[in-house]
């Protein structure tokens, strides 16, 4: 099959593979044709310098949409099993849990101690086929895809999934959003703060402010229904407000931000966020940082405050089916989110592309 294999940083190469390419061939499992494979943020900063959980040579890639080979029986949410017949459309959670630690048993799956995941610790969608092992498909890993989602919205569902996961771990309730007194400031004007926009407004119906540097992608966020945007570097707010860095806990009848995602893998985006928070905030890291980064804290300031502080990782097979039934009821628009198509055979384009903010995701759906 044809695969993009990445050696070690800046080293990815499009290589004929085998279909166990570095698999245990006594694996159990399933084949899956892959449809679309989006690029994440994620696989830039591998590429660019490597991660401790990647060891190469190895194929990236876990935001996918795959089709079924042969029927495949799993299981959903209230823990009945299924059959997903061959030719079917799914999507895939990353996880690759152990299901014996004191996580799995809690059905707490993306924090496993003994953690896998598809496209990272093992071989992932940049290539034609990918192999999907037993735990995967025995926690409900692989999610019919509804018909109304094209393949690439389908590669999507899996970051949304993690936005839901986020929400959710942070507890911003709907109740709360119906008192409307919860105002959202989202830090990052990429992809995954856009997705965190839609379900601010879709499913909190929450006052919400995003924060960026890339000024097409902050109109996008205003087209997209941000109250307030904030383009940083010449100190532009539209929306009213004034300049947000004016803001602290000081002055809480100005915008102050009850909950805060951090959205963007600035490190700098920390202090932001200690910036624009109120008494009450929660402060949610959703992205990775790259490595050697540490954050400072005043701990008055957390105690005095009452401020919470949280970080979330990855999501679950149940948020993953919530994600498929928002985007298929249309609540979320994926497609919203998709600015650029590449073949498998351009790689390096895609990734370059995303490295540089051209656009928001890319999607590798030639294979
Ligand atoms: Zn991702
Ligand atoms: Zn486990």
């Amino acid at each position: 099959m044809h695969a993009a294999v990445f050696h070690g940083p800046y080293n990815l190469s499009n290589d004929e593979v085998n279909y166990n390419y570095l698999h245990d061939t006594k694996e159990k499992g399933t084949l899956l044709r892959v449809n679309a494979c989006a690029v994440c943020g994620y696989d830039v900063r591998v590429f660019r310098t490597g991660h401790k959980k990647v060891v190469p040579p190895i194929i990236l890639g876990h935001e996918i949409c795959g089709q079924v080979i042969r029927d495949v029986v799993t299981t959903i949410d209230d823990g009945t099993t299924m059959v997903l017949k061959a030719g079917s459309r799914v999507a895939v959670s990353p996880l690759i849990p152990c299901l014996n630690c004191r996580y799995c048993n809690n059905k707490q799956y993306n924090l496993c101690i003994h953690l896998k995941e598809i496209g990272s610790s093992i071989n992932g969608g940049f290539a034609e086929y990918v192999r999907i092992p037993e735990q995967n498909i025995k926690i409900g890993g692989l999610i019919p895809v509804p018909d109304n989602l094209s393949d690439d919205e389908a590669a999507l569902l899996e970051p949304l999934a993690c936005c839901l996961n986020g929400f959710y771990h942070i507890g911003l309730d709907t109740k709360e959003a119906e008192k409307k007194s919860s105002v959202v400031a989202i830090i990052g004007d990429g992809p995954i703060g856009l997705l965190h926009l839609q379900l601010s407004k879709k499913l909190y119906n929450a006052e919400t402010i995003v924060i960026g540097k890339i000024a097409h992608r902050i109109q996008k966020a205003k087209s997209m229904g941000a109250d307030t945007t904030v383009l940083l570097g010449n100190d532009r707010v539209d929306g009213g407000g004034g300049d947000m860095r004016e803001h602290n806990l000081d002055s809480t009848e100005g915008i102050g931000a009850d909950v805060i995602i951090i959205a963007t893998s600035d490190p700098a985006a920390f202090d932001f966020a200690k910036k624009i928070a109120v008494k009450n905030s929660r402060i949610n890291l959703f992205a990775g940082m790259s490595l050697n980064n540490f954050i400072s804290l005043d701990p008055n300031w957390l105690h005095y405050n009452q401020i919470s502080i949280t970080g979330s990782f990855s999501s679950t097979p149940e948020m993953l089916q919530r994600a498929a039934r928002l985007a298929s009821n249309g609540e979320i628009d994926l497609s919203k989110i998709i600015t650029h198509r590449y073949a498998l055979t351009d790689i390096k384009q895609a990734i370059t592309a995303t490295g540089k903010y051209h656009g928001l995701r890319v999607i590798i759906n030639k294979f």
